[in-house]
């Protein structure tokens, strides 16, 4: 009979989470190069060969893929006849502590993004715990381990609905994945859970994301049942969409899409559909009593060789020395490379700004023809100026940018995603400029930033307020002072293109 050793579940935990900070499943960068050879949209293919170069740098330099990294799901499949060392630690207490081991390493510091108390006063736990932990009781003696770190940009979309029995899933998909904009960071893969009750469609969801990517084999062998008939349903449709890398136009929205389902009611069709996104990170291993995982990092020739240059009409700025007529003609769609100091800002410390001028008080700092830049980084290491740093979503911005732009005397923004439609408005009435860095593509990013400090809110940790040195850091304006957004022009001109396209093949 295998004992298992508590320490081998906490060690292995450890590892695995470590792991998949740096390296991206093989599977997933083989379907991005793909993706990239395909591409045709120069806006996408940028945006893809960012986040391949930044994976490729990321194994290189054991750094993370993403400063997003993620909340710890672990999916735990124990063998009814497993027996522990130990009986004083709980499965969930196990999978805390690997957790909590891996967020602190020393020489691979990950960001602390779980808050206690959610509801209430949101408070940081520092070590990334509690994961989120799902277990199963299986035939058996040993332990299987699924373990994602999931992005809350990505998490944000999941979408949930009880369809009727007759209602076409595939047509739900197709009409709700563009209501969920680019603050999943596409390209990525689609979970989708199906039956049961609510609650087990989400989990079915989260589960079909652990597999790996394989649509093209199911693409070549043809699909054999049901459910595979409806998994490349989606991919053509979705992929149909135009949404693009980024949601920015173009041809890959998702490389994969994945269905977990189980019988339900005969009055009830729940489905969960849950996005992965450009940081999928998870790894599987298993524990028999033989000690802990052993995991085989891939090699690096194993990434696409793919580098990135700006395009020849890039325009370079010192953004010390900008204001509002120096922005009035950069144009959507334009690369901007950026030199000299921004501020950085996310959900708590606009938060606390509407509070403090609310008050009347003071801001600690003076945000008069700035630009900021939304993003929790994670700490720095060594000779680092800053760890992975890159952008969140803006969107989740959009209800502060007028208070920003009229009272503060804030000159632009700087993120991820597309802006609202009214925030668009708002840009456009205070000839402001909204410009987009690639999201999972955090470690090339923090490579443009030179010194950091923090000037405001440091007892809010990853959400203080930093003031960054940067030197040519690349940003794509996404909504110029006209109020002309890429998110909408780009996905509508791909949509028609890939219409075009298809109608001339008939
Ligand atoms: S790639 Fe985007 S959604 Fe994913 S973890 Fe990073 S910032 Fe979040």
């Amino acid at each position: 009979m295998a004992i298992i050793k508590q320490q081998d579940l906490i060690d292995s935990i450890e590892d695995a989470l470590q792991y998949i900070s740096y390296y991206h499943p093989l599977d997933f960068i083989q379907a991005l190069e793909k993706a990239y050879n395909k591409e045709e949209s120069t806006a996408a293919k940028d945006a893809i060969a960012q986040i391949l170069i930044n994976s490729r740098m990321s194994a290189q330099g054991k750094r993370p893929i993403c400063q997003d990294t993620g909340i710890v799901t672990c999916f735990v499949k124990v063998g009814m006849a497993v027996q522990w060392d130990k009986t004083d630690m709980t499965v969930q207490q196990m999978v805390d502590e690997g957790t909590r081991r891996a967020y602190l390493n020393p020489d691979n510091p990950l960001r602390a993004s779980i808050v206690k108390d959610p509801a209430g006063k949101r408070i940081n736990t520092k070590d990334n715990t509690p994961a989120v932990v799902h277990i199963d009781m299986v035939p058996g003696a040993d332990l299987e381990i699924m373990i994602a770190a999931k992005g809350g940009g990505s998490e944000n979309k999941t979408k949930m609905a009880m369809l009727n029995p007759s209602d076409s899933i595939a047509d739900w998909v197709v009409k709700t994945l563009p209501t969920m904009g680019a603050g999943w960071c596409p390209p990525g893969m689609l979970g989708i859970g199906i039956g049961g009750t609510a609650e087990k469609a989400g989990v079915l969801a989260k589960e079909s994301l652990m597999d790996p990517v394989n649509i093209q084999d199911l693409i070549e062998r043809g699909p054999q049942n049901a459910e595979e008939e409806l998994r490349l349903e989606i991919f053509e449709r979705v992929n149909k969409l135009g949404i693009g890398a980024q949601g920015l136009g173009g041809l890959t929205t998702v490389v994969d899409v994945k269905i977990n389902s189980v019988p339900t009611h005969a009055a009830s069709k729940p489905v969960v559909m849950i996005p992965n996104c450009a940081a999928t990170r998870h790894v599987h291993f298993h524990l028999d009593g033989s000690g802990p995982a052993t995991l085989t990092p891939p090699k690096l020739e194993e990434w696409p060789e793919i580098t990135w240059e700006v395009g020849e009409n890039v325009r370079r700025v010192n953004v010390d020395d900008l204001g509002k007529a120096d922005i009035s003609d950069w144009r959507t769609g334009e690369t901007v490379l950026l030199s000299g100091t921004i501020l950085t800002g996310r959900d708590a410390a606009h938060k606390r700004i509407k509070d403090m001028l609310a008050k009347g008080e003071k801001l600690p700092v003076d945000f008069t023809n700035k630009f900021i830049y939304y993003v929790g980084p994670v700490d720095a290491i060594g000779d680092e100026a800053v760890g992975p740093a890159g952008p969140t979503t803006a969107t989740r911005m959009d209800k502060f940018t007028e208070m920003m732009l009229a009272e503060t005397g804030l000159l632009g923004t700087i993120g991820k995603a597309e802006r609202g439609a009214a925030t668009c408005q708002t840009i456009k009435e205070h000839k402001s400029v909204y410009l987009m860095a690639v999201g999972g593509a955090a470690y090339l990013v923090s490579k443009a930033i030179k010194k950091a400090k923090v000037v405001a809110f440091e007892d809010m940790g990853m959400e203080a307020i930093y003031e960054f040195e940067v030197e040519d850091m690349p940003v794509t304006v996404a909504v110029d002072s006209t109020g002309e957004s890429a998110h909408v022009t780009g996905p509508a001109i791909w949509k028609v293109k890939i219409q075009e396209a298809e109608e001339k093949v008939k």
